[in-house]
């Protein structure tokens, strides 16, 4: 069996020593190359003119040529007017693209030294660049499609799962197996539930064999049944393309205009021909890793954006750890300004969630 990618020599590529270890002008000049793409040409900001800028070597910005306005690394960008160091940015972009199940806004302030709120709105920065530059063309040749629950879970009963002992010793004296009391849910726990609760649909395009899933798109919604799940196959999904899903009726008109096999996942996880929906399975598992030991929390309203941070992490799983901080890197560079998060704490927020209408 081959090596796991991640154990590999070849992952090790950048490590945090070497990071620390560059000088102020290191940062610059990696920010800059993949901003200027190895070229001295930009689109600015200010005009939209492309051409060269003038350098201003003391003020580390750049004068556009057209509009005499200058520009400075991050302008236009979701990171525009941000008062961090260049080193706590690059930091924070290396924490966050390394770590494979994301990292704890708390942990990332400790880490960098900033005060949570800092961190929170910079990692909220960072998935807004991830959703802003997501590649939206169709997927094609072999797809999975499935859908998860998250959110809305219910806070446990009044009372514990094990019955009181006298219950247990009744029970056994009846000749009944030690049953598990179920917890009592009241009903404002229930309508908590029902509030929060969301479903995170994952579209999922396959590569050759053996290298699992190359692309995904993830989108939630407030149910996974037929109307959602259609109209996000004709968005998201090339026609003719072969789709493997379970056997939720959700799926059933999958088969027109589609190549459409399921599995039936009350009896087996593939069947004798090889069906399967295990990638779009097993995107679920590593967002539900984050969730239980990492974030402990997903809130409906920016539930799209952590699938959308996840999307990209799998989509990364195979880059080294240059490549992956160079393509954060990218993302938030190429980005356009913050919509959301920019004067959040002053109390500027984003009114409504991204669900996915059908
Ligand atoms: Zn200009």
């Amino acid at each position: 069996m081959s090596q796991h990618f991640l154990l590999s020599k070849k992952v090790r590529d950048f490590s945090l020593i070497k990071l620390l270890n560059w000088s102020d002008d290191d940062y610059f000049n990696f920010l800059k190359h993949i901003k200027f793409k190895g070229e001295e040409s930009t689109v600015c900001p200010e005009c939209g003119a492309i051409k060269p800028p003038r350098f201003l070597k003391t003020r580390k910005q750049w004068r556009c040529r057209d509009c005499d306005r200058s520009f400075s690394l991050f302008s236009g960008t979701v990171l525009a007017n941000s008062k961090l160091t260049l080193r706590k940015i690059v930091l924070a972009m290396y924490l966050y693209s390394s770590e494979t199940k994301g990292i704890s806004m708390s942990q990332l302030s400790r880490d960098i030294d900033v005060s949570y709120k800092t961190a929170f709105t910079l990692l909220h920065k960072f998935k807004e660049a991830i959703t802003q530059t997501e590649d939206l063309t169709p997927l094609k040749g072999h797809v999975q499609i499935d859908g998860g629950h998250f959110g809305g879970k219910p806070r446990s009963g009044q009372f514990r799962r094990i019955g009181r002992p006298e219950d247990i010793v009744a029970k056994i004296k009846l000749g009944k197996s030690q049953g598990a009391k179920r917890s009592r849910i009241s009903r404002a726990n229930l309508e908590r539930k029902k509030r929060n609760r969301r479903i995170i649909i994952n579209l999922r395009q396959l590569g050759p064999k053996g290298t699992g899933a190359v692309r995904t798109i993830c989108r939630v919604a407030m149910a996974e049944d037929e109307k959602h799940v259609m109209s996000l196959i004709r968005r998201f999904v090339e026609p003719g393309t072969y789709i493997e899903t379970d056997e939720s009726s959700a799926y059933l008109q999958c088969s027109l205009g589609y190549k459409h096999e399921t599995v039936q996942h009350s009896t087996e996880y593939s069947t004798i021909d090889g069906v399967n929906n295990n990638q779009a399975e097993s995107f679920f598992s590593r967002i539900r890793r984050w969730e239980y030991g990492v974030s402990h929390r997903m809130e409906a309203k920016y539930m799209q954006d952590y699938a959308n941070e996840f999307a990209w992490r799998e989509n990364t799983r195979r880059y080294t750890q240059l490549e992956k901080l160079r393509c954060l890197a990218d993302k938030v560079l190429s980005s356009g300004l913050s919509r959301w998060w920019c004067g959040y704490w002053q109390g500027i927020k984003r009114d409504d969630e991204m669900l996915w209408k059908a």
